[in-house]
């Protein structure tokens, strides 16, 4: 198979290698020093500043939203949710099931949030913005340096949800005046899915110490006091942990973040023009390099995905609810080539060719 979906995604060999060998023993002074340079390059990657933090939660991306919104957040903030799909709208339900006061913005499919939208909040005591800075449902991303200057004018805790977007699209943490940014093992990280991360800035870090949070394995303030000597309150996804080192490094060696966002950036290019000719329109206002979010015109999306599946070994990615049968989404994360993206539009042409693809 040949996996253009956006998670779990293909893995590189070097990653996979450490997948085929026995689980460590974790307690060791080895396996902290590994987790301290995980702690480093994820610091180094996001161009987060020294004081920033970062933990790993064993736990998939939404793990790190949930810890997030219960740590950072209380009862006496008031934040803004952006809501423009399946992500958004599981930032309003957390917030929800967490007493946290919140304002949604709700956003019509496929567009991105302007400037007009976010002044309507200006001056009305709100504490914090949400967001999914690559609403992976729909593909849509937003606009980073908009939302980041907005948080930072009006003083707003900036909470991002970059679980897709982080090695694929541009984030500077500190530019971008981001308090926490979160993302997951098996997205741009290209690792097996059960860890995700959080970056959080100190002032972040100041509201998760003063936070008393009822729950003992999403408490981050023991993610944090284990974190500083490289270890884990609990035992972790250690494999997972490796490979995400692997990963890291790998990038490193390759020539650092901005050499891995060009390389997703070319296999996204290099996709949308082989199949700019076919019956199929790319459904945002501005697309994430993570993932092609294409429109059906006169047949069943998912159908195109079962067919992909069963008849030509590929998978691309479904959407689900009501974009059931008129959208699919190509992912450019992961091990993939321009090979690989040549196998799925040549499939892709044969069924416009033989008319299933309409
Ligand atoms: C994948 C993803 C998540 C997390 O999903 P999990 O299944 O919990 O890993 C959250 N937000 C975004 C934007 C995502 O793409």
């Amino acid at each position: 198979m040949i996996n253009f979906t956006v998670g779990p995604v293909q893995s590189s060999e070097n990653v996979r290698k450490i997948g085929s060998e026995n689980v460590p023993y974790f307690r060791t002074p080895e396996f902290s020093e590994i987790m301290l340079e995980n702690e480093k390059l994820m610091k180094e990657f996001t161009y987060a500043p020294d004081d920033a933090r970062v933990v790993f939660i064993t736990g998939s991306g939404t793990a790190s939203m949930e810890a997030t919104i219960m740590n950072t957040l209380t009862p006496d903030d008031k934040v803004i949710v952006i809501n423009g799909g399946s992500f958004g709208q599981r930032f309003v339900e957390l917030c929800e099931i967490h007493d946290i006061p919140h304002t949604e913005l709700k956003m019509e499919f496929g567009k991105g949030v302007t400037k007009e939208q976010l002044t309507q909040f200006e001056g009305k005591g709100y504490t914090g913005l949400v967001v999914n800075i690559h609403e992976t449902s729909t593909g849509v991303r937003y606009d980073l340096d908009m939302l980041g200057e907005f948080c930072k004018k009006n003083n707003l805790f900036f909470i991002v949800d970059a679980i897709s977007s982080f090695l694929a699209d541009p984030i500077n943490f500190t530019n971008n005046s981001i308090d926490v940014m979160i993302t997951g093992s098996q997205k741009a990280l290209a690792c097996p899915p059960g860890i995700s991360v959080i970056v959080m800035s100190s002032a972040a870090v100041a509201r998760v110490e003063g936070n008393n949070v009822k729950s003992m394995y999403f408490d981050l303030k023991s993610a944090l006091k284990n974190g500083e000597r490289g270890q884990t309150p609990f035992t972790p996804a250690v494999g997972t942990l490796l490979q995400i080192h692997q990963r890291l490094i790998d990038i490193k060696a390759d020539g650092g973040v901005e050499a891995e966002q060009k390389k997703i950036a070319a296999l996204a290019a290099d996709f949308r023009a082989r199949i700019s000719d076919l019956p199929l329109d790319i459904c945002s206002d501005s697309w994430s390099n993570a993932v092609t979010p294409l429109k059906v015109r006169n047949c069943s999306a998912y159908d195109i995905f079962t067919t992909l599946k069963d008849n030509y070994n590929i998978w691309i990615c479904p959407n689900g609810g009501n974009l059931k049968d008129s959208v699919f989404r190509v992912g450019h994360i992961g091990a993939l080539t321009t090979n690989d993206n040549k196998v799925l539009s040549d499939a892709l042409h044969k069924l416009a060719d033989e008319g299933i693809l309409k």
